[in-house]
């Protein structure tokens, strides 16, 4: 039925847009800005209305309109541009047809191979068409699959007017990787009653519970002598910064929690004996939980500070995101919806708390449920990140479901 969304997928996974976390521009990068412009213009020559790229924020919005006479809820649905920080210069995806259960050879020339031994879920698709990378770079499915999705089935309903649907709002926007994009997303000139990201893993999960997250920057202060004459006087950053980390709870850490457990995580620590900087982030489902783990990590700074005639270490912490399950558990209508239009389509529902965040956790934060559907990737963000189009076209057909379900009711 999608006929275009394997060629539209691969035209937009060989665009590099890799989003940079240490860019202060909007989007983050200019690669970013060109492809949403391309976007837009495809957007058009599909079909849409009301194609918009905004240049405040980096987003690109279009409108299907309603083609029925009745008022029904106007449903959103979201992808993002940005591919992750990881390798994604001259991306060249490699299509294995009717793939036959084996090792894939990425790269013959490099002798890069994905083996089943490693990666066992490779014979959930055998007989499928897989896509995968060159072995040099990221594939970036995540999230073109999921962009790729979303235009092929408004291209689907423009092709063919007799389908009854409400009105339809898509937005593709930048920076989800770096956790930046949705921010500035602009919930109010969308105008959606409820919406989805295509934004998650392998064909049948779904995800409205995401993490509370926080960011906690760290800087302790050294002083630096010769170590020669530094008896009562030198104080090593790099020691006081490893002491800090094996004083927070050592169980508590990703390695060691899943389901609902929360954690701190050391994300990067970087000095010399005179200055360290170091970087953690917590995370918790539980909003309780959340505060407390926040608490006690401003407290074992306190807690350190105390022990110096001044204080050596400074501490910025700051909120990233929340759980979307908050907001959404009190109006669960755009859950149930997906739900069913995944049961409808055969499609066994995984439903779990992400051990992460989407766009949709700041968007539905905005005011905007926005639960998050699956876009048949998997091994995101490496060399070993492939999709299927089988997985992609029931991503799209769950994106029609809904809109279908919603029209008939
Ligand atoms: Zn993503």
């Amino acid at each position: 039925m999608y006929e275009p969304l394997l060629n539209r997928f691969i035209a937009y996974a060989k665009v590099n847009t890799r989003s940079n976390p240490h860019s202060s521009t909007i989007p983050s990068t200019p690669s970013q800005i060109d492809f949403a412009l391309n976007l837009a213009e495809e957007l058009k020559k599909i079909g849409l209305d009301e194609v918009e790229y905004n240049e405040d924020n980096g987003f690109v919005t279009a409108t299907l309109p309603s083609n029925v006479d009745k008022d029904v809820p106007v449903i959103g649905f979201l992808a993002h541009i940005d591919t992750a920080d990881y390798a994604a210069e001259n991306i060249q995806p490699q299509v294995h047809r009717n793939y036959d259960g084996k090792d894939i050879l990425l790269n013959e020339e490099l002798a890069i191979t994905m083996t089943v031994a490693e990666f066992p879920q490779l014979k959930n698709y055998v007989g499928q068409t897989v896509i995968t990378t060159d072995g040099t770079t990221l594939l970036g499915a995540d999230d073109k699959a999921g962009m790729a999705s979303i235009v092929s089935a408004m291209e689907e309903y423009i092709k063919h007017p007799e389908r009854p649907h409400g009105k339809i709002r898509v937005a593709f926007g930048p920076d989800e990787e770096i956790g930046t994009g949705a921010l500035l997303f602009d919930v109010e000139h969308f105008d959606a009653d409820f919406a989805y990201t295509l934004d998650s893993g392998i064909v049948g999960k779904f995800e409205y519970e995401t993490f509370n997250a926080a960011q906690a920057e760290i800087t302790f202060k050294g002083t630096s002598v010769h170590p020669g004459s530094a008896k009562d006087s030198m104080v090593n950053a790099l020691l006081l910064a490893a002491q800090f980390a094996t004083a927070l709870p050592q169980e508590e850490v990703p390695e060691k929690t899943e389901g609902y457990e929360g954690f701190y995580m050391l994300s990067s620590q970087v000095g010399t004996i005179d200055e360290v900087k170091a970087t953690y982030i917590i995370r918790d489902h539980d909003k309780r939980l959340f505060e407390n783990r926040k608490r006690h990590f401003k407290e074992l700074v306190d807690q350190f500070n105390s022990t110096f005639d001044q204080p050596r270490l400074s501490l910025k912490l700051y909120d990233q995101y929340y759980n979307m399950r908050d907001i959404i558990e009190k109006d669960m209508y755009s859950v149930d919806l997906a739900l069913e239009a995944y049961r409808e389509l055969g499609i066994e529902p995984d439903v779990k708390p992400f051990r992460g965040g989407t766009d949709g956790s700041i968007i539905t934060y905005k005011g905007l449920p926005t639960p998050n559907i699956f876009t048949g990737s998997e091994n995101l963000h490496g060399k070993y990140e492939f999709v299927t189009l089988e997985g992609m076209e029931k991503a799209a057909d769950v994106v029609m479901k809904i809109i279908e379900l919603t029209a008939a009711k």
